[in-house]
């Protein structure tokens, strides 16, 4: 099996090759064509199965179409949502998503705490459509209003079993709060615990599973 497969725009498919990707990996043969099919997602994978692009590449196919290329803010709105656990993740999962949407024109950036809060308010408030966040930053920055939710087509919550080791599960039940009840969830996680579940069948419609 290969890329070309899977009803990705070419632009996206130009960004897989530069990337150097052959053929997908198995967590990726079976989530790209739920994701792209609109489905709800759990995901069991840990890092270095390739999940990034399982969930990413088919997000930004989902989000492609009203893609646009004005300079107003109000244009570009968040219409996909990464939340992660750690910065390092945050920006491991950002640059990959920054790469694969390289040709498509949509804007893709990242927040996370323990640096200077301005650099990402301004970025914030010019628009980000693909935005990756660790949960407390993204709070901040939706109380000081550089941000807005309300247009959010895809969440996703990217090593679900670490934030809530983390405590993050306040954090991540109030920015879900925030989203529109439409929004289409994916979820990872190395480990099913009982608290997972939870959270899994309170957030995520009709989930289709994929395991590795
Ligand atoms: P992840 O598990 O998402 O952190 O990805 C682990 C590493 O595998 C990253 O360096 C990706 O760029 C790379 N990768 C992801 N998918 C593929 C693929 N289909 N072929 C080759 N490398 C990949």
């Amino acid at each position: 099996q290969d890329f070309s497969s899977f009803q990705l725009d070419p632009r996206i498919l130009d960004a897989i090759k530069a990337m150097g990707y052959v053929s997908p990996t198995p967590i990726q043969a079976k989530a790209i064509p739920l994701v792209l099919a609109g489905r709800d997602v759990m995901g069991a994978a840990q890092t270095g199965t390739g999940k990034t692009a399982g969930y990413g590449l088919p997000m930004l196919q989902r989000i492609l179409p009203k893609a646009n290329t004005s300079a107003s803010p109000a244009r570009h709105p968040v219409r996909a949502l990464i939340l992660a656990p750690t910065r390092e993740l945050a920006d491991q999962v950002n640059e990959n998503l920054v790469a694969y949407a390289a040709k498509t024109g949509l804007r893709v950036g990242v927040v996370y705490g323990g640096v200077d809060i301005r650099p990402q308010s301004d970025m914030l408030r010019r628009g980000i459509e693909v935005l990756t966040a660790t949960p407390g930053r993204l709070l901040d920055h939706i109380e000081q209003k550089a941000v807005n939710l309300s247009q959010v087509e895809i969440v996703v919550l990217d090593e679900a079993d670490r934030m809530l080791d983390m405590g993050f599960l306040p954090d991540i039940s109030r920015i879900l709060n925030l989203i529109p009840k439409s929004v289409q969830s994916l979820m990872f996680s190395a480990t099913f615990s009982p608290e997972i579940k939870k959270l899994a069948s309170q957030f995520l419609k009709d989930p289709q599973l994929v395991e590795v």
